[in-house]
């Protein structure tokens, strides 16, 4: 009896840790999933704010690239454009092959900046003209770079492809230092800013011509295309002023476009033509780079006393740069003129 009674203790025991142990087990478990869901739901709602900052960043990043891919479109869009620009030249360089072995860098501007503000086609003429410009007995130009009498040097300043809304501008800061410039001008331009090609005239600053294209392959497509453009330029100034004006510039310099042909045909016709001598670039540099390249070219020029005919461009940023130039020019003793028809013209 005795040992049944021990056996019923220890199997009720037993029984008891057994039952302890899968109530704890079940326990447990229980616990570990409600963890588990406390876990997920925690890290869901950690995870919901890292998943916006994610996304919020992924979609700032492809805003940013957006703005990148743009901006890369842009400059490959420029860069194309300049490669075109490139292209063209070289094209015309193999096309004519003109004379002189060394190469002169990249000229001009192949944008002749236009937009115009305002429309005035109709020229008043002015039958009075204030400038001479026929038939001269021409003077060596290295002449007139000695110094004068007053010690001063000779700078020529020229401004291409204008005229432009701010002419006015120029031509007023040029007063201002008692300075005088040429404008080489396109005849659309001229057709646009009549009032400013005969202020230019009235102030005492020289006029010429730059064509009408301004496109290398129309303008030099044949001695008739060239003489075309100039003759019809030439009339619209004389429409405008009443000057007979001979002066002229061929867009992108004379070199290579200018076949020996057809500057015979042009020379016998009277033009004169006029490169330079100081390439400023300011349509590349745009800044106050373009003031320096142009100081350090005039003292290189100077020491080797040759003529100081200084390339600029009607441009807004040329405008900005133009006081500083003119102060160097006026501190170092230099004389702005205009190049007139009595001077041996300057040419490549
Ligand atoms: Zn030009």
């Amino acid at each position: 009896m005795g040992n049944i009674r021990i056996k019923w203790v220890t199997g009720a025991a037993l029984a008891t840790i057994v039952a302890g142990l899968l109530v704890l087990g079940v326990i447990n478990y229980f616990r570990g999933y409600a963890h588990a869901e406390v876990n997920q739901a925690g890290n869901l709602q950690k995870n919901q704010p890292e998943n916006l900052t994610v996304e919020k960043e992924q979609s700032t990043k492809l805003v940013q690239v957006d703005k990148d891919t743009k901006a890369e479109m842009e400059w490959m869009r420029k860069h194309q454009m300049e490669a075109k620009k490139n292209e063209k030249q070289k094209e015309t360089k193999t096309a004519t092959e003109d004379s002189k072995p060394e190469a002169k860098p990249a000229n001009e501007n192949t944008k002749p900046a236009a937009t115009p503000t305002k429309e005035n086609t109709k020229p008043e003429t002015k039958p009075t003209p204030t400038q001479e410009n026929t038939k001269p007995t021409t003077t060596p130009i290295e002449e007139k770079i000695e110094p004068t009498d007053a010690g001063k040097k000779t700078v020529y300043l020229t401004f291409d492809d204008g005229p432009q809304v701010f002419s006015k501008e120029i031509i007023a800061l040029l007063e201002q230092y008692q300075f005088k410039a040429t404008f080489f001008m396109l005849e659309g331009n001229i057709k646009r800013y009549p009032d400013a090609v005969n202020l230019m005239v009235d102030t005492g600053n020289a006029i010429g011509i730059h064509g009408v294209s301004h496109d290398s392959k129309q303008f030099y497509a044949s001695a008739t295309s060239v003489l075309a453009e100039l003759n019809q330029t030439r009339q619209t100034i004389k429409a405008i002023t009443g000057l007979d004006i001979f002066l002229m510039r061929t867009p992108y310099g004379s070199k290579p476009g200018m076949k020996d042909a057809y500057k015979q045909i042009v020379f016998d016709e009277g033009y004169q033509m006029w490169d330079w001598t100081i390439d400023s670039k300011d349509w590349f540099y745009k800044d106050a780079r373009l003031v320096s390249s142009v100081i350090k070219q005039i003292e290189e020029k100077t020491k080797k006393n040759e003529p100081l005919v200084i390339l600029l461009h009607e441009r807004r940023e040329t405008l900005e740069q133009l006081p500083s130039l003119l102060d160097y020019l006026s501190e170092h003793n230099f004389d702005c003129k205009v190049i007139d028809g009595t001077m041996n013209p300057i040419h490549f």
